[in-house]
This record gives C-alpha cells, sequence and structure tokens, in this order.
C-alpha cells in the first residue's frame, strides 16, 4: 500500500474548496503521485480515445453528407420519380451540412 494519497482534487457545484482523491498515489509522475484514474498519462490516454470516438462520428456522417450529396448529383436533372423525395433528400443533405 503506498504512503501517499493522490493529488488530484475533486471539484463539485457549490464546493469552495474541492475535496482531495482518496484513492492511494500509485502513479508518480510530474512530480506528484496519482490514483489509476487521475495519473495525468491516463487522463490524456482517456481524452484521446474519447476524441477518436468524436472524430469517427464525424468522419462517419461526413462520409454519408458526401454519399448523399453523391446521389443528389446523380439525380440532377431528373424528374422525381416519387414526388417529393428528392427534395425531401435535398432537405435533409442541408440539414447535415449545417450539423457539420
Ligand atoms: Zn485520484
Amino acid at each position: 500500500m503506498s504512503e501517499h494519497r493522490c493529488a488530484k482534487r475533486i471539484w463539485s457545484h457549490g464546493g469552495f474548496n474541492g475535496r482531495a482523491c482518496q484513492r492511494p498515489g500509485v502513479i508518480e509522475e510530474d512530480g506528484k503521485h496519482w490514483c489509476h484514474q487521475h495519473a495525468p498519462s491516463a487522463v490524456s490516454e482517456r481524452r484521446a480515445k474519447s476524441m477518436e470516438k468524436v472524430n469517427a462520428a464525424i468522419r462517419k456522417e461526413s462520409n454519408e453528407i458526401a454519399r448523399r450529396i453523391a446521389c443528389l448529383a446523380a439525380c440532377a436533372g431528373v424528374d422525381d420519380p416519387q414526388p417529393g423525395e428528392l427534395a425531401a433528400l435535398r432537405a435533409e443533405v442541408a440539414r447535415m451540412k449545417e450539423r457539420v
């Protein structure tokens, strides 16, 4: 068992001073002791994984927009086989572009 406590201070809504993490400081980084959750390297790793998920979602959405734009381009000048369907697709693509 480590004699050190984790150096992380945990802030909560309405608190003025925060409180110290109560877990043992078992990892030493940047001259301080940290628990497995709050070690700067662990925090960086979690953030990187989280950002990768966000980037993957953005790539997926961008690919879907590109696919729909290509679909619209392929249908350019063609009469709408299902009345309203192309107009609905154009409106949906416009909404998706606003989100990106
Ligand atoms: Zn901690």
